[in-house]
């Protein structure tokens, strides 16, 4: 379709897809992005952006005014990280780091906000504000957005929302899709350890028999989802020695929490042994602004058809440590078509599609333009 936008973008085509393929043949794993974070630095200085590298340790930061100044302001960020996956795709560009790749498309994500970021500092008179173009080191390791806000990113870099955008396999290229509300899964990890006494075989009635209250234990945890949660209200759980726990409300997580607690020492005192249960929250879940949802989609609907833009895509068991930025700051993330042809995320046969790139940077485009549109009496001045 005719979109102007997209039309000037193509000619970036090739010069981003030599930035995704040359990122995706360089892998680097979570907190490790040396190379990855030094080719964003020297890309945003060269097109006259002002870095602040080293945020949140391998974060990098660039910051753009407009021509026109104006006090709004807005953050888009991409991850950085790879994957320790051995790559299975057949491309000229594989990785050249056996054991690593870039298996969840965080290669295009950091490509197409560069060429965000590069459209965006040619046409500083197409937006009145500053962007901040947020690098984030660690999403795969649940800990990257976080060490970037204990650093300080929200103060040094004050933005009145931020968002995201990550590739969608199965989805087609050129449409997007988002949800309001929760959207994806908060990460929990569990390890339950029960504890009985010794005994004979020959004389069970004299022993705490542990491993019949672990197969107590697991049939009774199905309890939680069967019986404690909504049926509305999607959760997981799967339990080995340890095991996770998914849920996309606080109220949830909190259930599973409290019955997995509860069913663990009610079980082991009935069955005169002792239970310990350690509950570890990490991720957050990812709970778009019903708002900003509605501006992500708008800028996504002056790009493409509105038809290849879902309002209302399901909810996603996996987590995305973005959470972590949504909760201090308004915003959305949204899903960008990836096509069919490769493997899905984390799948040693996924690859970034390179058509998807120009429909990511006119994404950021057009969400810059629409949030930091000029104001007529400020231009005027
Ligand atoms: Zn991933
Ligand atoms: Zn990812």
């Amino acid at each position: 379709m005719g979109n102007r936008l997209l039309d000037r973008l193509r000619l970036m085509q090739a010069e981003l897809t030599y930035i995704r393929q040359d990122i995706h043949a360089h892998p680097e794993t979570a907190m490790k992005e040396v190379r990855t974070a030094v080719l964003v630095a020297t890309k945003l200085k060269q097109w006259g952006i002002t870095v602040t590298e080293g945020v949140g340790s391998m974060g990098v930061v660039g910051t753009l005014e407009s021509k026109v100044p104006s006090n709004r302001s807005i953050g888009l960020r991409a991850d950085m990280d790879a994957l320790e996956i051995i790559e299975k795709n057949n491309v000229s560009y594989v990785s050249t780091i056996f054991g690593i790749m870039h298996a969840c498309g965080h290669d295009g994500h950091t490509t197409m906000l560069l060429g965000a970021a590069k459209y965006l500092a040619e046409n500083r008179d197409s937006f009145s504000g500053t962007v901040y173009f947020i690098f984030q080191p660690a999403e795969e390791k649940i800990g990257g957005a976080v060490a970037m806000i204990k650093d300080k990113l929200f103060d040094r870099f004050p933005m009145d929302a931020v968002y995201a955008l990550h590739n969608g396999p199965r989805l087609p290229v050129g449409e997007f899709a988002i949800r309001s509300g929760p959207m994806m899964a908060a990460d929990d990890t569990c390890v339950v350890t029960f504890r009985g006494t010794g005994g004979h075989g020959a004389v069970p009635h004299l022993a705490a028999d542990v491993t019949v209250l672990l197969a107590e234990f697991i049939l009774s945890l199905q309890t939680i989802v069967s019986r404690n949660i909504a049926p509305t209200d999607a959760a997981v759980i799967k339990f080995r020695v340890g095991g996770t726990a998914r849920s996309f409300t606080k109220d949830v997580r909190d259930t599973i929490e409290r019955r997995m607690k509860e069913l663990a020492h009610g079980l082991a005192t009935s069955f005169g042994g002792t239970a310990e249960v350690i509950f570890n929250r990490e991720g957050i879940p990812v709970v778009n602004d019903v708002r900003f949802t509605e501006r992500a989609i708008r800028a996504a609907e002056s790009l493409v058809r509105a038809k290849n833009v879902y309002g209302n895509m399901p909810q996603i068991m996996a987590a995305e440590d973005f959470a972590e930025m949504l909760e201090r700051k308004p915003g959305a993330l949204m899903f960008i078509g990836n096509g069919n042809q490769s493997g899905e995320l984390h799948s040693p046969t996924y690859n970034f599609n390179d058509d998807a790139l120009i429909f990511g940077v006119g994404f950021w485009v057009s969400l810059v333009q629409q949030e930091l549109h000029h104001d007529l009496r400020v231009s005027a001045l």
